[in-house]
């Protein structure tokens, strides 16, 4: 009787799996606790919501068809240890699940950056899941796949992107509702040129919030709306 496979993808060829990336280059990772580290970023087209926003609009529908083989080769070439697979919502597409194997098989290390509508139960043990919750100004709140807060683990972190006084005391009610703070990395930033950094900034700290702040670092040094960077 033979053994099941320790990986369940190790069955399936990569060699046939493919993938639309809307781009793929080497930066800074931009947001969360690994920010200003050098990573490979890859961006995969299509998303399900649209907050409104979105500064990723370019990911909706524009991309190009890859191999797995053939993007795990660019990755390699690119030469960082750090990948961020991000969109777009790169849930959507299932041979996501591979690609993130392949590369924790290749020892790299792999953020997973998705919008928190679908299910993250299916990516592989080891990547670290960033959970990117849309609160109420961003228009796509109803949408939220709460059931995924069971799931977070320490590695894991929830990024809240906020808009006004509303979005932030609907985080702050959701993050102590849940006790995601003592669970995981929260993330609070705002939506650029929308809100003052230093109005959210005073609000974490009256109300003692166990929350890391952010400014997306890539806005900061190569200004909004710049691509590839
Ligand atoms: S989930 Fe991300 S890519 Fe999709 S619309 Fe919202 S911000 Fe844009």
């Amino acid at each position: 009787m033979q053994n099941a496979p320790a990986n369940p993808d190790a069955t399936h060829s990569i060699q046939n799996l493919t993938l639309v990336v809307n781009e793929i280059y080497r930066s800074l990772q931009g947001e969360s606790s690994w920010v200003g580290i050098p990573c490979v970023l890859v961006r995969l087209t299509g998303c399900n919501l649209r907050c409104v926003w979105c500064d990723s609009g370019h990911a909706f529908a524009e991309g190009r068809r890859w191999t797995v083989k053939d993007l795990l080769d660019r990755i390699e070439e690119l030469g960082e240890s750090l990948v961020l697979i991000t969109g777009g919502e790169p849930l959507l597409q299932r041979n996501v699940r591979p690609l993130m194997q392949e590369l924790l098989d290749q020892d790299k290390t792999v953020i997973l950056e998705t919008g928190g509508s679908l299910d993250i139960r299916i990516v592989p043990a080891g990547v670290v899941r960033i959970l990117d919750i849309k609160c109420p100004d961003s228009g796509e709140c109803k949408h939220n796949h709460l059931e995924n807060l069971r799931f977070l683990g320490p590695r894991d972190e929830v990024k809240f992107v906020i808009a006004s006084r509303g979005d932030y005391e609907w985080a702050r009610d959701l993050i102590r509702e849940h006790g995601l703070d003592g669970r995981c990395t929260v993330l609070m930033g705002v939506v650029f040129g929308v809100l003052e950094p230093r109005d959210l900034a005073e609000w974490i700290l009256e109300d003692r919030m166990a929350v890391r702040f952010q400014l997306q670092l890539h806005k900061v040094v190569w200004g909004a709306g710049r691509r590839g960077v």
